[in-house]
């Protein structure tokens, strides 16, 4: 979205023995040319003088911070390692914009995790119950950003995103796991899907239309924290459902449950409203969970097919 609004884009990539820029290869293009505008740079949060260097560096006009250890399940098996990404990162972070004496712009992926077991609807006024070390570290940054904003008057902003997803959803995610398998056994591949508790509610958006409104909460005149969420309120039974129905498909046939999908606190509901950010920012959620659930089963079967053809 960024490179489409004509920005130069810096991406932080990971170090690891196998490539993992897959989701971003569509769009690289070699730095030699001249006209390359998305550059990546090695780096971690956990290191903290290389933001500050980085920084320097780059002197971007606006910085997202999407970087954590992101999925709820495994933030239970390396609560530490999620809590110095997900939380500690935060403050390196703002720390390293604050030491490098940049002026920029600040966005914190703050998360409805943060809300846990407080009920739905969940809004910017909704005190935070967080179920899990990925919700509590959430909190933690959440925190830090306003503080930092009130401290050092920097215009540093809480997108408070309820799950958005796309075909580029990480395979373990439920909206993306299901997809998936639904695609592998319309193909005749697979037989079986093991899922956890199909009774979790949740407002599944489309992250295509939730970058527009990260984007747009750091083109506004004042920082302030903001809800996105599409206000719908299905669980996950319904979204199996809808996406093996999509295909032809009947969902009781090949669902079975384990135990191991299960997480030791549950978020049971999460259903956001996003009133503020549509009087404020003019954003709101076209997309709602039946017709992503669609665009996702759609593009897996397509995938499929030109894995076929390899
Ligand atoms: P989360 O909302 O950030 O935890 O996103 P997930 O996509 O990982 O999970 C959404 C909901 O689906 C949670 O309430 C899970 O407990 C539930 N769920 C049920 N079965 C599964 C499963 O097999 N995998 C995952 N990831 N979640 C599952």
């Amino acid at each position: 979205m960024l490179l489409a609004k004509g920005y130069e884009v810096h991406g932080l990539i990971r170090r690891a023995s196998t490539f993992n820029t897959a989701r971003v290869d569509h769009l690289y293009v070699d730095p030699h040319d001249p006209k390359a505008r998305l550059f990546l740079h090695y780096g971690d949060l956990s290191d903290g003088a290389r933001m500050v260097t980085l920084l320097a560096d780059i002197k971007p006009d606006e910085v997202y911070n999407l970087a954590a250890q992101s999925h709820v399940r495994v933030s239970f098996d390396e609560p530490e390692h999620t809590a110095d990404t997900t939380g500690v990162g935060t403050i390196r972070l703002l720390e390293a914009v604050r030491l490098s004496g940049i002026e920029t712009r600040f966005y914190q992926a703050s998360s409805s995790e943060m809300f846990g077991a407080t009920p739905p609807p969940q809004n910017e006024e909704t005190p935070f119950y967080p179920r899990s070390p990925y919700g509590a570290a959430k909190v933690y940054s959440y925190w830090i950003t306003k503080n930092y904003r009130e401290a050092y008057g920097m215009f540093a902003v809480n997108g408070i995103l309820f799950n958005h997803e796309s075909p580029r959803r990480g395979e373990t995610f439920v909206t993306r796991k299901i997809t998936r398998a639904v695609a592998a056994i319309k193909a005749g591949k697979q037989d079986l899907l093991y899922m956890g508790n199909l009774d979790a509610v949740r407002d599944w958006g489309y992250a295509a239309e939730y970058v527009e409104g990260m984007w747009r909460m750091l083109q506004a005149d004042e920082p302030d924290d903001f809800v996105l969420a599409t206000g719908g309120n299905y669980t996950v039974r319904d979204f199996l459902q809808i996406a093996f129905e999509h295909a032809g498909l009947n969902w009781e046939e090949h669902v079975r449950f384990d135990e191991r999908y299960l997480r030791p606190t549950e978020v049971d509901a999460l259903v956001g409203d996003a009133s503020k950010a549509q009087e404020k920012l003019g954003w709101k959620a076209t997309v709602h969970t039946p017709e992503l659930a669609r665009i996702m089963v759609d593009a897996d079967i397509e995938a499929l097919k030109h894995a076929g053809n390899n």
